[in-house]
Parts: structure tokens; C-alpha cells; sequence
């Protein structure tokens, strides 16, 4: 995916002094990198019985949305906390700049149905796998993980404690 690398943009100090962030918003501007983007994200998952996809607040929803229909999937937003009316479930995790909190709606997903994960960017790892523990606690079926950017020096992946295959489109 050398559009990626070629449109991902690095900002320094943002959102916080110390944080290099990679900048996907150049990629989703060019309608055939970002098509070509969400056709490798599903390629992976193709054939694979996934029922719904659960995108995470709020990057994770672009590609999610879209996966979604590739995949002839229904989409389920993982929310930041107070976002989703009531009745929600809740996981707090810490991130690479600060503390967080993702909520679902306890009857979004329907006990053992085949969910993908996804997000843009996997960091520490952190939000990755509070979707995944908030997923199973619904007692919905984790069969993996998507996101377009591993950022490798974070060990993110280090974090996956899950048998279910985690895929990522490049890596830093
Ligand atoms: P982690 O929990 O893995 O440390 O952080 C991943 C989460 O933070 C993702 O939801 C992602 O959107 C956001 N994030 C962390 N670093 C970056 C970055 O450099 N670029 C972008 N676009 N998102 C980031």
C-alpha cells in the first residue's frame, strides 16, 4: 500500500508535545488511494462470515463505515464515554497520551456473532483491545482486527491477547 506511505502525513507534537501523529486525512481526500485502501482492509475478512464490523470513535469509523458495506456487514460504532444513549457497557483503558473510555450499546451485537474490529491507527494498543474485551463481554465472536497504520516502536500488537488474526496494512 504505497499510497499510504505516500499520503499519510507525520505531524510533530500533536495532540500533545513528545507525539508524532500520522495524519490519515490526506489519504481519505484521494478517492483511489482510499478505495484501494478499504478493498486491502476487507480482503483479508472476505468470505469469512463476518456479521458486523465495530469501527471505534471516531477514525475508526471511516473505515469501519465503509468496510462494513464491502463486506456486506452490519456496522456497530465503539463510542467514547457519554456518547451512546443508554443501556451501554463500558472499558477503560489507558492510551499513549492519557485515559480513555469506549462504550457499546449492551444490544448492538447478538451473542456469538462474528465481529471484525477496526481502527486507524494502532498505538499502544490500548483501544484495540478494550474494543475487543467490550465485544466479548457482549458475548459476540472477535475474529479479528483491521487497522491501516501499526505504528511498530509502540508494541501495540504486544497487546493483542487474542488468537484472532490482527492485520494491518503498513507499519512504521
Ligand atoms: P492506542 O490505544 O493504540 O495507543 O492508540 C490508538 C488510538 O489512538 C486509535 O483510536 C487512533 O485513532 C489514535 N491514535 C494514536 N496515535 C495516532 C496517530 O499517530 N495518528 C492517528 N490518526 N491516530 C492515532
Amino acid at each position: 500500500m504505497q499510497a499510504i506511505y505516500d499520503l499519510v502525513r507525520d505531524v510533530p507534537d500533536f495532540p500533545r508535545p513528545g507525539i508524532m501523529f500520522k495524519d490519515i486525512t490526506p489519504l481519505l481526500a484521494d478517492a483511489n488511494a482510499f478505495a484501494e485502501c478499504i478493498r486491502a482492509l476487507c480482503d483479508p475478512w472476505r468470505g469469512k462470515g463476518i456479521g458486523a464490523v465495530c469501527g471505534i470513535e471516531s477514525r475508526g469509523f471511516i473505515f469501519g463505515a465503509a468496510m462494513a458495506q464491502s463486506l456486506n456487514a452490519g456496522f456497530v460504532p465503539l463510542r467514547k464515554a457519554g456518547k451512546l444513549p443508554p443501556p451501554v457497557v463500558g472499558m477503560d483503558y489507558g492510551l499513549e497520551y492519557g485515559l480513555d473510555r469506549l462504550e457499546i450499546g449492551t444490544e448492538a451485537l447478538k451473542p456469538g456473532e462474528r465481529v471484525l474490529i477496526v481502527d486507524d491507527v494502532l498505538a499502544t494498543g490500548g483501544t484495540l483491545d478494550a474494543g475487543r474485551r467490550l465485544v466479548e463481554r457482549l458475548g459476540a465472536e472477535v475474529v479479528g482486527a483491521s487497522v491501516a497504520i501499526e505504528l511498530r516502536g509502540l508494541d501495540g500488537r504486544a497487546r493483542w491477547v487474542s488468537d484472532a488474526p490482527l492485520h494491518a496494512l503498513v507499519s512504521y
